[in-house]
């Protein structure tokens, strides 16, 4: 049956009940999982450049706090809406119980494209969200960081006028800080190189060619990109890619690096003479490793059954519907799941609150070193789990996650 509705929680919501359903657990642990703890909406005004007032408006969802304060990015976008925040607050909560990391989940939003402001502009909006969520966020509370369409320059501004607020000066209310405010080294780099690990440690598992691994990557933003890149590093050759403004291949393997600083000046991947266009769709291309590091719902009912790909690792948020999960789980096409590939962002968040809170410096090999550890150990905690279980690997991760969440909320006291 074809997938009629793709709304994302739904889809989040799904993912948690099969787990929970896998794993036997208290019907009270899905009950309580099912809805964010709180979401708010705001909306307030901000003088644009012309001198005109326009209101905006803005969400906070806050999944699940049992392990810790909420924890989950800002994402700027023209998609985002009170749904889609609340999906990916939910599945933040089970990333960060992926690796074990003490916070709950949350994600914040605002239906904008970054690109029709100025600088000023995305200053003033920027300041009004960060004012707008004050009362519900803090380093003990709450601590948003980076996602789609936002960065460390806009953190900062976000900290600043927090701090303004407040009057107080919390450096480790906002992660993905620039390191030259507070912010860690190897934050930036953390969600990529983690993908590009977990791809390449499943690729081992796979018994797959380690020398002649080919790579489709769809996205090559702040994931992306490094995705890409340290993948490339890691000796895999990435022979297409595509994003928003269309799709690009080279068999001979794409220069990632140069194809990065092209984006940065161009905004995407369109024109990059070290590529061929083509019509191709780079969901279903033939090769070894396809890494979907864009948006939600790539992979349906309708393009799972068309890839080729050996293994699928996933850098994106909710790239997979669970109609498509199904199809690569007949396939045998192992998939390893958003909440593990790409928890390293959140998992070097970790790090530089904890630097921040203790006045801490880290050095580039120990932050990465550290992120390695976590995830290494989760990913072969989760291999592990899904062929003990028999599930795919999502599955598997949820079912570690929600037992470490549902351990923490039954001492609690939340359900007997
Ligand atoms: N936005 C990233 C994610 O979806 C990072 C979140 C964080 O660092 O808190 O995992």
């Amino acid at each position: 049956m074809a997938e009629k509705t793709l709304n994302v929680f739904e889809i989040a919501r799904t993912q948690v009940k099969n787990a929970c359903d896998k794993l036997g657990a208290d019907p009270a642990v899905y009950e309580i999982l099912k809805n964010p703890m709180r979401v708010m909406e705001v909306s307030f005004p901000v003088k644009m450049d012309d001198g005109t007032t326009k209101s905006f408006t803005g969400y906070r969802a806050q999944h699940n706090n049992a392990c810790g304060p909420f924890k989950g990015g800002i994402r700027f976008h023209p998609a985002v809406n009170i749904d889609e925040v609340k999906a990916l607050s939910t599945w933040m909560t089970f990333k960060c119980g992926v690796v074990g990391i003490p916070y709950g989940g949350g994600k914040g939003g605002m239906a904008i494209d970054p690109r029709d402001y100025s600088k000023a502009e995305l200053e003033r909006i920027s300041r009004g969200f960060a004012a707008s969520i004050a009362p519900i966020i803090g380093e003990k509370e709450d601590i948003p960081a980076p996602d789609v369409n936002t960065n460390g320059q806009i953190m900062s501004w976000m900290l600043d006028e927090y701090s303004k607020v407040t009057g107080q000066f919390q450096p480790g209310v906002f992660t993905g800080k620039p390191v030259d405010f507070y912010g860690s080294l190897a934050r930036t780099e953390a969600t990529g190189y983690g993908v590009a690990k977990m791809a390449m440690l499943a690729a081992k598992k796979l018994n797959l060619d380690l020398d002649n691994i080919t790579v489709a990557l769809q996205g090559c933003g702040n994931v992306g990109s490094f995705a890409g890149t340290y993948i490339e590093e890691f000796g895999a050759k990435v022979v297409i890619v595509g994003d928003h403004t269309g799709t690009i291949r080279n068999n001979k393997g794409i220069d990632m690096k140069s194809l990065v600083e092209y984006v940065k000046i161009h905004g995407g991947i369109k024109g990059f003479s070290g590529a061929e266009p083509t019509e191709e769709n780079v969901l279903t291309a033939e090769v070894d490793i396809l890494m979907p590091c864009a948006l939600e719902n790539q992979l349906t009912s309708v393009t799972a059954k068309d890839v080729k790909a050996k293994f699928i690792c996933e850098g994106a948020n909710g790239p997979t519907t669970p109609e498509a999960d199904k199809i690569f789980f007949e396939k045998g096409l192992t998939l390893v799941p958003d909440i593990l590939a790409n928890s390293g962002g959140v998992t070097v968040s970790y790090f530089e609150w904890v630097q921040n809170l203790m006045r801490y410096n880290w050095t580039f090999e120990e932050v990465q070193e550290k992120q390695e550890k976590l995830m290494n150990k989760a990913f072969e905690e989760i291999w592990d789990l899904a062929k003990e279980f028999n599930v795919d690997m999502r599955t598997a991760a949820y079912m570690m996650s929600i037992k470490r969440i549902a351990d923490a909320m039954k001492i609690r006291g939340w359900y007997t």
